[in-house]
């Protein structure tokens, strides 16, 4: 009775103090020292690994979170078989995560369907699992929050959220021209994260239609300069996995 009363104590200061770790496992640590012979410093020493396992876990749950995936698949869940055009070496080797550290961007560029999606995603996870952070989000709603973001004058700290994160994430560019305030939030990010931190971006159209997409030429050279000055360019020469796997 005493014994559970002071657990319960215990749990309480745990609590009071945000060790969540330790009280998750108290109980079962204090089972096992009162069955094994095990020591004062020993049981005082696995109680402060839990919770700094926990805070880990915990850790790297949000930054999971954070990194809004729209889906959770990895390099290992990609079928290199079907894309052919896809050097699995190539990819393998961006998996080691040397490119964050050179600050190379990755272009993946390829008809609708051909796994740009999913590579960029394989690769953020992995990227997140080598303690960097990333940040996942599809162009268009980039630019859509940074064109908000005007009206509340939050664009300075709106910007930030897609300057910080160690590697960015644009998905799909392609489909629609953009306005010449969206080209120039995009030169901006893409300017201010050269040779700073990497980003990959997702596209149904060659670069040499870009311009196309930009409606402005000055600015398009100036982004691509910046964009490929250190790059590695995926062109994806395939069909759709969506097509081939609908029944
Ligand atoms: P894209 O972004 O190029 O339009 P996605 O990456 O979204 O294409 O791929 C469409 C779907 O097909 C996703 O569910 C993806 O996981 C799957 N997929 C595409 N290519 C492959 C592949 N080679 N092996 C396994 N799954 C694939
Ligand atoms: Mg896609």
């Amino acid at each position: 009775m005493t014994d559970d009363v002071s657990l319960l104590a215990i749990q309480k200061r745990l609590t009071a103090l945000k060790l969540a770790g330790m009280k998750k496992t108290l109980e079962m640590r204090l089972q096992q020292a009162g069955g094994d012979a095990v020591s004062y410093t020993e049981f005082l020493s696995l109680l402060l690994e839990d919770e700094i396992q926990n805070r880990q876990d915990n850790k790297r749950k949000n930054l999971f979170r954070a990194a809004h995936f729209p889906f959770e698949k990895g390099i290992e869940d990609f079928d290199f078989t079907f894309q052919p055009s896809i050097k699995k070496r190539e990819i393998l080797e961006l998996a080691t995560g040397n490119f964050l550290q050179t600050t190379t961007n990755i272009l993946f560029i390829g008809q609708p369907g051909t796994g740009k999606t999913h590579l960029s995603v394989a690769l953020g996870i992995r990227a997140l699992t080598l303690g960097k952070t990333v940040s996942f989000t599809t162009l268009w709603d980039m630019l859509d929050i940074l064109n908000q973001s005007r009206a509340d004058y939050s664009y300075a700290k709106k910007i930030q959220g897609y300057l910080k994160p160690d590697l960015l994430v644009l998905d799909e560019l392609g489909y629609k021209s953009l306005s010449p305030q969206s080209v120039q939030d995009l030169f901006e990010v893409i300017a201010r994260r050269y040779e700073k931190k990497s980003t990959i971006i997702t596209s149904n159209r060659n670069i040499s239609e870009w311009d196309k997409i930009f409606l402005d030429k000055t600015l398009t050279t100036a982004l691509l300069d910046r964009l490929l000055h250190h790059c590695q360019v995926i062109e994806i020469k395939g069909e759709s996995y969506r097509v081939k796997h609908k029944n």
